[in-house]
């Protein structure tokens, strides 16, 4: 099992996050919630910062987050590995916690400036659409693989649920981001788990408070727990202005402004804005 996945877990999560994003294109188009006509290149711009920075990882770091962590199990380091639990408890556990450890990644990037700059890239999107899953700097996937060793190194979770972990956070980083029109009895149901597109849109909303919450990537939980959720943008899902009050302008959302964002002055607004 665990040969298998240390073998098959980067195409496998290729596969699925190009199937994914042809199917969810598709119901963009079907089942919108705002519609918009993506601008120019806007797509191919986020495809193609997902693929420098997908190459420049894979060339820094010689290890993936399942190798390392085949590494860790094999070496019998991590809590799991002095606990005795069933097999599936603990698969179970792995993926709860990685979770967690990814909500907190994600709110010191809000919350730590020299961190913002780096994710917000991310969030300087003028659009709210499935591509958005994609956008990430390179320093951003590249801190996130060491924090996500860390994670792992001090956990010790299989690298099995590592992989599926991988594939989950993928999936959902695409669905989340998703212009998808889900029913609102459905919407409120999943959202008492699970990260909803309309959840998320929160998070991309022009203004700093909604921007600083509703960080959960697959469970919605973590939000509830730690006080960061807000249910509704106040100025409605199709009425309220997606990304930064900075960074709007055509010349400062090329693919080579946007490796050099990081870098650019910071005007963000104070938080009560
Ligand atoms: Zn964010």
């Amino acid at each position: 099992m665990n040969a298998w996945w240390l073998a098959h877990a980067g195409p496998t999560r290729l596969l699925v996050v190009g199937a994914l994003l042809l199917v969810l294109l598709l119901c963009q188009r079907a089942w919108p919630t705002r519609g918009e006509t993506p601008a120019r290149g806007r797509r191919w711009r986020n495809v193609g910062l997902a693929a420098v920075s997908t190459l420049l990882v894979y060339l820094i770091l010689p290890l993936t987050a399942v190798t390392f962590a085949w590494q860790m199990t094999t070496r019998g380091i991590g809590l799991l590995a002095v606990v005795d639990m069933p097999a599936m408890l603990e698969f179970l556990a792995a993926l709860v916690v990685l979770d967690l450890a990814i909500y907190w990644q994600h709110r010191w990037f809000h919350v730590i400036p020299q961190l913002w700059r780096i994710h917000r890239v991310h969030h300087s999107d003028l659009q709210f659409e499935v591509t958005l899953g994609l956008r990430f700097h390179p320093a951003e996937i590249l801190l996130s693989m060491l924090y996500k060793f860390a994670v792992i190194a001090a956990l010790g979770p299989s690298p099995v649920a590592v992989a599926v972990y991988e594939i989950l956070l993928a999936a959902f980083a695409l669905l989340t981001h998703a212009d998808v029109a889900i029913p609102h009895a459905w919407d409120r149901q999943l959202r008492r788990v699970l990260v909803t597109p309309d959840w998320h849109r929160v998070h991309h909303s022009v203004y700093r408070d909604e921007t600083d919450s509703n960080y959960g990537n697959i469970l919605s939980l973590w939000d509830r727990l730690f006080h960061s959720r807000i249910e509704q943008p106040r100025d409605g899902h199709r009425g309220m202005q997606i990304g930064l009050t900075q960074f709007r302008a055509a010349p400062e959302q090329t693919l080579i402004a946007l490796l050099q964002q990081p870098l650019a002055d910071d005007l963000r607004l104070p938080s009560n804005q």
